[in-house]
């Protein structure tokens, strides 16, 4: 059977090399080919001396998930839609801007926590992804990119933990992908440029601040237990008291400084004043910038993205209250470049949508 070299952690690449009787240097020399250059063809790995060529070719592959699909809207923003088996699409967004591009990685086919508002949670929990089909996703993103030319910018430059899938709850594959982002031999990204997504899963939250502290984003939604409960529905589990303290304690051992609180603005839900109120009460105690997400609609989702207005006021109660607030701007609309959008459209698993459906009429 073919080994995976997407597969290997750094310790697997040295003590692959360590059974096949090479020097520790050779591992370095191979994470580089794969990592940094984005080879996998062996032959190309100059460096290496034929007799391993000839092995590696024997017994491995450095296979990412395969590409179904891949799309550019017209403002630039690239969309890969990737087949991870058994029918399972995932989906990889890069998202170029003048300084920085950033590149939105999936960690679950699916994802379990059905969030009311979100159309992978909509989807049900198929799996979790593999180490390869995480890190694979940048590793294709990157080889794209450097196959298209360009300078510097248009490639990788930060990552958003913010695909398919709730990446706390794939723990230890998400944590040895990170590690290779972060790693010099690998992507060589400092933490405050990897970011990680969750919907608050308190005792994930204290393992990654030990494990791999890097920039956190909690996604919020809501001011007050009862509206939380509704959206978010792992806030029955985790409620807003574990969760805030959840964050200062990740805060003492992270490199940034301040969580990310995210809040998708919903017409008539979570966009009055009074919940703009609340949630600069809830946020006070925690050093943070709260993004303001424009609602990514969905059919049958039940909502609608809050007006201009609506964000306008909510935003200024949090200025006014001295809090950093930033409004995110919709990218790649025409390619449906949000949200496990496109993937929500390959496939409904569960039929969940029928079954709702079927429900409501
Ligand atoms: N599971 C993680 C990360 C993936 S979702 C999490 O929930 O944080 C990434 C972000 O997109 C989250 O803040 C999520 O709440 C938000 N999101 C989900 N569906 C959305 C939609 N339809 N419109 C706008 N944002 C959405
Ligand atoms: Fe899962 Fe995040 Fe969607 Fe909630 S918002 S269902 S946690 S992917």
């Amino acid at each position: 059977m073919t080994v995976n070299l997407l597969e290997f952690e750094k310790q697997k690449f040295a003590q692959f090399c360590a059974e096949l009787g090479e020097k520790p240097f050779r591992a370095r020399q191979l994470m580089h080919w794969i990592h940094q250059s984005g080879v996998d063809d062996f032959d190309a790995m100059t460096d290496i001396a034929k007799p391993l060529r000839e092995r590696l070719k024997a017994d491995c592959g450095v296979i990412p998930p395969r590409v179904i699909s891949d799309t550019t809207a017209a403002d630039g923003t690239r969309k890969w839609l990737l087949d991870v088996n058994a029918g399972n699409a995932i989906e990889t967004v890069f998202i170029p801007e003048r300084t920085r591009s950033t590149l939105c990685v999936s960690s679950q086919a699916g994802c379990a926590l059905e969030c009311s508002f979100c159309s992978t949670g909509r989807q049900g929990f198929n799996r979790n992804l593999s180490l390869s089909e995480i890190i694979g996703q940048l590793w294709l993103a990157n080889r794209s990119l450097a196959a298209a030319g360009g300078d510097d910018v248009r490639r990788v430059t930060n990552v958003v933990m913010m695909g398919m899938g709730e990446p706390l709850a794939n723990f230890d594959n998400v944590v040895a992908a990170m590690h290779l982002m972060l790693d010099d031999d690998a992507y060589g990204l400092s933490r405050r440029r990897v970011t990680l997504s969750t919907s608050g899963l308190v005792p994930q939250m204290d393992r990654l601040g030990d494990a791999c502290p890097v920039a956190l984003a909690v996604s919020l939604h809501a001011p007050n237990d009862q509206l939380r409960d509704e959206l978010v529905p792992i806030n029955k589990k985790y409620p807003l008291k574990q969760l805030m303290a959840a964050c200062l304690r990740y805060i003492e051992k992270a490199p940034r400084d301040f969580v990310t609180f995210e809040y998708v603005m919903l017409d008539g839900v979570n966009d009055s004043y009074e919940h703009a109120r609340q949630l600069v009460r809830l946020v006070s105690p925690v050093p943070c910038k709260i993004n303001l997400i424009p609602f990514n609609p969905f059919p049958d989702s039940g909502y609608t993205r809050s007006g201009a207005e609506a964000v306008a006021r909510f935003r200024d109660v949090l200025m006014a209250a001295s809090l950093t607030v930033t409004v995110r701007r919709t990218r790649g609309d025409d390619i449906d470049a949000a949200c496990g959008q496109l993937a929500g459209r390959v496939q409904d698993r569960t039929r969940r949508r029928e079954r709702r459906t079927a429900t409501v009429s």
